[in-house]
């Protein structure tokens, strides 16, 4: 039989670009998924992607779009990488910008056209080439749902939403400007308090939905957690499920990491990675607890709770990394506890490498995220040994079991979880923590089981596949 032709729809994918998990995401799941299906992935071709060193070339094609008054020319490009065929669309205004969305905290004001640009061009390369399956994520190519309805397209589309709160709200006025008939403004489709939300677009006029876990699915269905889209995703619910993110197996393998010092398999040889990195940062605690927080700082993160409980975990024996960037607002208060304390040690960047260090050198992660559709960090810390300390929402709440009901015999990895997202819970848990970690015994028991744990995309992939087969058998 052959194989299904799916075309994977991303703003990003390592190692090409990357902002936070989608880039992850884009990067291993498409990979996982051609072991039964044919996946071509399809991203913008951003100024920041090394063209030579991915020995990306031209593909000697054009589409000629047509959005509003503009005429667009989009050139297309090509590379395989790690096995999957990447399409690159190339158009100045989408691609030629220092930042993929735009400088924290305030994204680009002409991103409605620049996706726009984007979405049309998949669309039109839809329309030329055959594929079963566009697998669409985020906002950003949520319209080519829309687009390829209008067209009466037989591609079917899947929308994956990473992250509810990042919706691609822009003014009703840039509609025409992007090519879409005003006939799909009102509230059933792409219509939002008055403004013109690509996100709801691409769930009014998908064939099916995502989200990155199943406890996320249900949880955008309250008010607490659905950005304003609850009902509207309850109207939809019966296209709606979870699928949990898995991780790459090469880039997130700490034997096979190419990007740390010493490749590890057991808590032995991870001592080594915390060694070098304490020496490297001037610390000194080979006996102590390293704790570590590495992500975007955005309000979802928790940092007022990581800022609230800073002071009192500075003083106990043990260390703690921050490594973040985003909004600069949360540094000031950051800075202010570490001036008095040598054990804190921050980091005001997006750094690939020094992630992986921190991974492998760690025994805890703390991750008091407020939300959490699915986390990729916490999967991570467990397989590089490092024990999370979570808020227990979203694809935190599904992904690590409570310590306190260990079993050895369960396929899922452990941690610490506090149920309320407060300073007092989040406290709690980092006691319980430091107690684990002077439990030498329990504490390696539970570090080697994590590590040993299937966090890998094979079981989700396989859920992808069979939601494409039930999309194909649909239009039979
Ligand atoms: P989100 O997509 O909300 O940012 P995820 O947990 O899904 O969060 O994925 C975050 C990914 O980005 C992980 O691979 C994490 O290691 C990485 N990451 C986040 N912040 C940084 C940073 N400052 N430097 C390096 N990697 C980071």
């Amino acid at each position: 039989m052959s194989k299904r032709r799916i075309l994977f729809c991303t703003s990003e994918a390592y190692p090409f670009a990357k902002t936070g998990g989608l880039g992850d995401v884009a990067h291993a799941l498409p990979k996982a998924l051609s072991a039964t299906e044919s996946v071509d992935l399809i991203m913008p071709l951003y100024q920041s992607i090394d063209r030579a060193a991915f020995s990306i070339v031209p593909l000697h094609k054009e589409l000629h779009l047509t959005l509003g008054q503009r005429l667009f020319c989009v050139t297309l490009y090509e590379c395989v990488y790690e096995e999957v065929r990447h399409i690159f669309v190339y158009e100045p205004l989408l691609c030629d910008r220092e930042f993929l969305y735009g400088a924290p905290n305030a994204g680009y004001a002409d991103n409605a056209l620049r996706f726009g640009i984007f979405c049309h061009a998949i669309t039109a390369l839809l329309g030329e080439s055959h594929y079963d399956i566009a697998h669409l994520n985020d906002w950003q190519s949520a319209l080519v749902a829309l687009l390829l309805k209008e067209k009466k397209s037989p591609t079917k589309t899947l929308l994956t939403i990473h992250n509810l709160a990042y919706q691609g709200i822009f003014e009703c006025a840039t509609l025409e400007s992007i090519g879409i008939d005003k006939r799909h403004f009102h509230m059933d489709a792409l219509e939002f308090y008055g403004s013109l939300n690509f996100l709801k677009g691409g769930i009014a006029f998908c064939d099916w939905l995502t989200t990155v876990s199943e406890v996320y699915a249900q949880e955008i269905l309250t008010p607490a957690f659905g950005c304003g889209l609850e009902g509207f995703l309850e109207h939809h619910k019966g296209k709606l499920s979870g699928i949990i993110n898995g991780l790459d197996e090469r880039d997130f393998h700490p034997l096979h990491d190419r990007l740390i010092t010493h490749p590890f398999a057991n808590a032995t040889q991870k001592a080594a990675n915390k060694r070098a990195y304490l020496q490297a940062a001037n610390l000194k605690g080979m006996r102590t607890p390293l704790f570590i927080f590495i992500g975007r700082f955005t309000h979802q993160k928790g940092l007022n709770l990581l800022t609230q409980i800073l002071p009192s975990l500075a003083q106990e024996a043990c260390n703690i990394v921050i490594l973040g960037d985003g909004d600069a607002s949360f540094q000031t208060p950051l800075l202010e506890v570490a001036k008095n304390h040598t054990n804190i040690r921050l980091h005001f960047e997006y750094n690939e490498l020094h992630s992986h260090t921190l991974y492998a050198s760690a025994d805890f992660l703390l991750m008091p995220s407020l939300f959490e559709p699915c986390g990729l960090n916490q999967l991570i810390a467990m397989r590089y040994g490092a024990i999370p300390i979570v808020h227990s929402v979203g694809g935190l709440k599904e992904s690590v079991q409570a310590i306190k009901d260990f079993d050895p015999k369960t396929p899922k990895g452990y941690g610490l979880l506090f149920t309320h997202p407060s300073a007092a819970a989040f406290h709690e848990a980092i006691q319980e923590a430091l107690n684990l970690y002077k439990e030498r015994k329990k504490f390696a028991k539970i570090r080697k089981h994590n590590m040993a744990c299937d966090f890998s995309w094979r079981k989700s992939s396989v859920k992808y596949s069979t939601l494409y087969t039930k999309l194909l058998r649909s239009s039979e």
